[in-house]
C-alpha cells in the first residue's frame, strides 16, 4: 500500500487533483474563513483574488528545504530580504571564502617554498666560490706544493742507491726554492681567501628577515576588523600621523603612506606630478609593512621640514640658487673670488666704499661678505648705468684723504656763502639805488646805481654766538675820496636805520687807489690792533672776522694781514646781547661795486 504523502492528498474541492499549494502567508486574517489551507491547481485557477505571495509550492518545500533558501518563507516583513539572500548563494564561487584562505595559503606556501628554494641555492653557489672546506684548502695546497710529487720522489723504487735518491731530491728541492717566492703568494692567496669567508659571512642578517618574514606572516588577515586591531596596535603612538588631514574612510591604512608621499613631494624636490602619483599608489599598497617603522619619531625635535608649498615658482628657483651657491662657496675658493668679482658685486662695493659713503671699515667688510653670501638675490636688481653720473661717481670715489678734508673745508666755506643771500633793505627807498646780483663767478656784486640815500645791503643769515666767519670783499670800483662801510647791523633794524648807526662797523675811504681806514669818524671798528693807519691797495681784499661769543669783531687785509682793526671796548657787549646780528654793507656813492668773495666758516683766524 502507498505511504499516505501529503502529495498524493486529494484536493477537498476537486476531488481528482492532488493538492500542491499551502498558503503561508495572511493565514492570520483568514481563521475564521473557509478557505482552504491547500490549493490544487484548480483551487488556483478558479481563486479570482489569488495572491502567489501568499502561496508556496508543497514540492518546493519537500524537494529544496534541506539545500536552498526557500522563497517567500518564512513569513517576513520585506521579502527582499529572502530574495536577496537566495542570490547570495546562488552565486557560489564568488563567496566561498574557507576556499579563498585555503588557496591564499595553498599558493602562498608552493610559492615560498620556491623562492626560498631559488635563494638557498644562489646562496650555496656564493658559499661555495670560496675555498671552504678543510679539503679543498688541502687539495689548493697541495697543487701549489708538489707536496704529491715530493711524496712520490721519496717512494721512488727507481733511485736505487742514497746517493741516487739524495740528488733527485737536491734537484726537487732546489726547484721549490727558486719557487719560494711564488709559493708565498700563492698560500697567502690561499689563507686570505679562507679568511674571507669569515669575514664576510653573516647569519645575523637572514636571521633578522626570517623573523620580519614571520612577524608580517603573522598579520596576514583576511578581516578588515583584525587589520584594523593591528593599525591601532601599532600606531596608538603615531601623533603626528594624525595631523595629516584625511577624510578618507581607510585613513589608517593610508596614514604612513601619504605622509611619506607629502616628504618626498615637498616642491623643493622637484618631483614630477607622474612620479609622484605612481609612488603614491606603490606605497599605499606598502602601508601594511611601512607601519612596522616608528613614524612618531621621524622629525627631529621640535622640527618639521620646510613648507616650500605657498611659495611661487620663481621664489623656489632663488632660494635652490642661494642653496647651491652657499655650496659652493663653502666648498671652492676660486668660486669665490668669481663672485667677488661679479659685476654687481663690484658696483656695490665701489659705492659703499665710496669716501661719501662714511662707513666703518668694519660694517664694510661685514656688508662685502654679506653681498658674497647673498649674491644670487642680487640678480634681481639691475645693475647696469645705475649711477647717474659716472664721472661724478668716479671723482668723488678716489678722493685721496686729504683732499677729501679740503674739499670738506671747501663745502663747509661753500655751504654757508650759497645759502646765505645778500639783499638790500627797504630802508629809504634803497631798493631803487642799488642793485644786488650774482656775477659770472657766482659773487655777489653790490653796486650802488645813484647819488641818492644811503643804503644797507644785509645778509639773509642770523651769526650765530659759537661760529667763527670770514667775510671778504673786494672793491671793484670807487671813485676818489668815496666811502663805504662793512659790518653788522642787527635785522630787526635793517628796513630802519643807517647800519652803521649800530656801531659795529668799519668807515672805509678810497684815497689815491688805496683803501683806508677814515680816520676821524668811528663807527665801532676803529681801533688798531696791528700796524699803524690801515691802508691797503685796491686789488687786495678786505676782510671781517667775526666770533661773536669771544666779542671779536675785526678787520683785516688779506691775504698780507700787515693791519688789524678791532671793535672799540664800549660795543663789544653788544656782539653777546643781540641774536640778530648780520653782516652788512653800507653805500653812499654812485659807482661803488663791491663784491661778496668770500663767506665762511672757519676753525681759527689766521693772522
Ligand atoms: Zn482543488
Amino acid at each position: 500500500m502507498d505511504k499516505v504523502t501529503i502529495q498524493n492528498l486529494k484536493c477537498t474541492k476537486h476531488s481528482n487533483k492532488n493538492v500542491q499549494f499551502i498558503q503561508v502567508n495572511d493565514t492570520i486574517n483568514q481563521q475564521d474563513s473557509n478557505k482552504p489551507l491547500f490549493y490544487c491547481s484548480s483551487c488556483f485557477n478558479h481563486d479570482l483574488q489569488f495572491k502567489s505571495m501568499n502561496y508556496l509550492m508543497i514540492d518546493q518545500i519537500l524537494q529544496e528545504a534541506d539545500k536552498m533558501i526557500i522563497p517567500k518563507w518564512p513569513p517576513v516583513n520585506d521579502f527582499q530580504i529572502i530574495s536577496d539572500l537566495i542570490d547570495f548563494t546562488s552565486n557560489q564561487s564568488q563567496f566561498d571564502y574557507v576556499k579563498q584562505i585555503t588557496d591564499f595559503f595553498d599558493q602562498f606556501k608552493q610559492e615560498f617554498q620556491a623562492k626560498i628554494d631559488i635563494i638557498q641555492k644562489k646562496m650555496i653557489n656564493e658559499a661555495l666560490k670560496y675555498p671552504i672546506d678543510s679539503n679543498q684548502i688541502i687539495k689548493r695546497y697541495q697543487e701549489i706544493s708538489n707536496i704529491l710529487q715530493f711524496q712520490q720522489l721519496l717512494s721512488n723504487q727507481q733511485a736505487n742507491s742514497l746517493l741516487e735518491h739524495s740528488s733527485l731530491c737536491k734537484q726537487f728541492i732546489a726547484k721549490s726554492e727558486f719557487q719560494k717566492d711564488k709559493n708565498t703568494e700563492l698560500l697567502s692567496n690561499l689563507l686570505t681567501q679562507a679568511n674571507q669567508l669569515q669575514a664576510n659571512f653573516n647569519l645575523e642578517y637572514p636571521n633578522i628577515i626570517k623573523q620580519q618574514l614571520f612577524t608580517f606572516i603573522d598579520q596576514i588577515s583576511f578581516f578588515n576588523e583584525d587589520i584594523a586591531q593591528v593599525r591601532q596596535n601599532q600606531s596608538n603612538s603615531n601623533i603626528q600621523l594624525a595631523n595629516i588631514s584625511n577624510q578618507n574612510i581607510n585613513s589608517e591604512f593610508k596614514l604612513t603612506s601619504e605622509l611619506l608621499v607629502k616628504l618626498i613631494s615637498n616642491k623643493s624636490n622637484f618631483c614630477s606630478d607622474e612620479f609622484i602619483n605612481e609612488l603614491n599608489q606603490s606605497l599605499q599598497n606598502l602601508n601594511p609593512l611601512l607601519q612596522c617603522y616608528r613614524f612618531h619619531t621621524i622629525f627631529k625635535e621640535n622640527k618639521e621640514p620646510i613648507d616650500f608649498s605657498k611659495i611661487s615658482e620663481q621664489r623656489l628657483n632663488l632660494i635652490e640658487n642661494y642653496v647651491k651657491h652657499s655650496i659652493n662657496l663653502a666648498s671652492d675658493s676660486q668660486y669665490e673670488n668669481e663672485v667677488k668679482n661679479s659685476l654687481e658685486i663690484k658696483q656695490i662695493n665701489q659705492i659703499i666704499n665710496s669716501k661719501m659713503s662714511f662707513l666703518k671699515n668694519e660694517l664694510i667688510q661685514e656688508f662685502e661678505k654679506f653681498l658674497v653670501d647673498v649674491k644670487p638675490f642680487l640678480k634681481q636688481i639691475n645693475f647696469t648705468n645705475s649711477i647717474t653720473d659716472q664721472n661724478k661717481f668716479d671723482l668723488f670715489r678716489n678722493l685721496q684723504d686729504e683732499n677729501l678734508n679740503d674739499l670738506f673745508q671747501m663745502a663747509k666755506k661753500g655751504l654757508f656763502y650759497f645759502s646765505q643771500q645778500l639783499f638790500v633793505t627797504e630802508f629809504a627807498n634803497s631798493q631803487n639805488n642799488c642793485r644786488v646780483k650774482k656775477n659770472k663767478n657766482a659773487d655777489y656784486e653790490i653796486e650802488k646805481l645813484n647819488q641818492n640815500s644811503y643804503v644797507n645791503c644785509i645778509s639773509s643769515i642770523n651769526l650765530q654766538k659759537d661760529l667763527k666767519y670770514v667775510f671778504r670783499i673786494q672793491v671793484e670800483s670807487i671813485n676818489e675820496g668815496n666811502e663805504f662801510m662793512i659790518g653788522l647791523m642787527r635785522n630787526s633794524n635793517a628796513d630802519s636805520k643807517n647800519g652803521y648807526e649800530e656801531n659795529l662797523s668799519c668807515f672805509l675811504k678810497n684815497i689815491n687807489q688805496s683803501i683806508m681806514k677814515d680816520n676821524g669818524y668811528s663807527c665801532g671798528i676803529y681801533k688798531d690792533l696791528k700796524g699803524n693807519e690801515f691802508k691797503i691797495s685796491r686789488n687786495k681784499m678786505i676782510e671781517m672776522r667775526v666770533y661773536l661769543k669771544e666779542q671779536i669783531l675785526e678787520v683785516v687785509d688779506y691775504p698780507n694781514y700787515e693791519f688789524k682793526l678791532g671793535l672799540e671796548d664800549q660795543y663789544k657787549q653788544k656782539l653777546t646781547q643781540y641774536d640778530d646780528l648780520r653782516f652788512y654793507v653800507g653805500l653812499f656813492n654812485q659807482g661803488i661795486k663791491i663784491v661778496l668773495k668770500d663767506a665762511e666758516i672757519v676753525n681759527e683766524f689766521r693772522n
